[in-house]
């Protein structure tokens, strides 16, 4: 049976009790169907992976033992995606996508033509958390609150170059096999796509390379997904 995993917001170390609150007691005794003396995996974001052996889970509630680690902890690349919220369920599809692709941030941007005035912050952060359960990561990227682009970029480190997907630059893509690792962010937009006024401030910022993905005008949560896979594959976590 593919084993178990949870996040569990609590130190972990051998011969830890760690409490399960009543959605993850549940979540094992009731969907999961393991009771007490079963073994699954837990996570924590920052110590690996753990296995860890259910000593009660009820309606309520429920405790676990952490016993040894079985994974250390791997971190993704200190890479940030940015981009411009959508429709909700597709939203949602590029929070659980970056977190798999190994974003290490992800932060929701509100730009000229967003359609979206606001987001469910901790809804898309369990998104997250449901990702790296799923794909089998220790790390769970922090999903921020929906902030202005411009805000954003008035306050920027200009340490962490920006990867912009720029839809009018639609075309043969060029290779990253030039652009040195370090930290990044890959901004996406709306789907509206950029003003001219954005486009403008972002072609005259130095730490940004702008870059197309392709001959053909993808969906936000298509772009941001091939974004993050050139990135990984250019100068990420993916090459050897
Ligand atoms: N309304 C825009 C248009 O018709 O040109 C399309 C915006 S597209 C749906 C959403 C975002 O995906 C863009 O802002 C850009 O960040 C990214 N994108 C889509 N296709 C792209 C491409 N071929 N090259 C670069 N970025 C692209």
């Amino acid at each position: 049976m593919a084993k178990v995993r949870l996040f569990i917001d609590h130190p972990l170390a051998a011969g830890q009790p760690v409490p399960l609150d009543a959605a993850q007691a549940h979540y094992l005794s009731g969907v999961m169907r393991l009771g007490a003396g079963d073994e699954i995996a837990v996570f924590n974001g920052s110590d690996g992976e753990w296995s860890a052996r259910i000593t009660q889970a009820g309606k309520r509630g429920g405790e676990l033992l952490a016993l040894a680690r079985t994974a250390p902890q791997r971190n993704p690349p200190d890479l940030w995606l940015l981009f411009a919220p959508i429709k909700k369920a597709r939203t949602d599809f590029i929070v659980e996508k970056a977190a798999e692709l190994g974003a290490a941030r992800i932060l929701p941007v509100q730009t000229d033509f967003t359609n979206s005035e606001r987001i469910r912050q901790d809804r898309l952060q369990a998104h997250a958390v449901e990702a790296a359960e799923q794909c089998g990561g220790t790390f769970v990227p922090a999903v921020t609150d929906l902030a202005p682009l411009s805000r954003l970029l008035d306050g920027w480190d200009p340490a962490r170059r920006i990867l912009w997907a720029d839809e009018a630059a639609a075309g043969p893509a060029e290779s990253l096999a030039g652009l040195t690792p370090g930290p990044w962010a890959v901004l996406i937009g709306p789907e509206g796509g950029f003003s001219d006024a954005e486009r403008g401030r972002l072609r005259a910022l130095p730490y940004v390379n702008r870059v197309s993905l392709g001959p053909r005008i993808l969906r936000a949560d298509t772009a941001a997904v091939a974004a993050l896979a050139l990135w990984q594959s250019a100068i990420g976590d993916w090459k050897s």
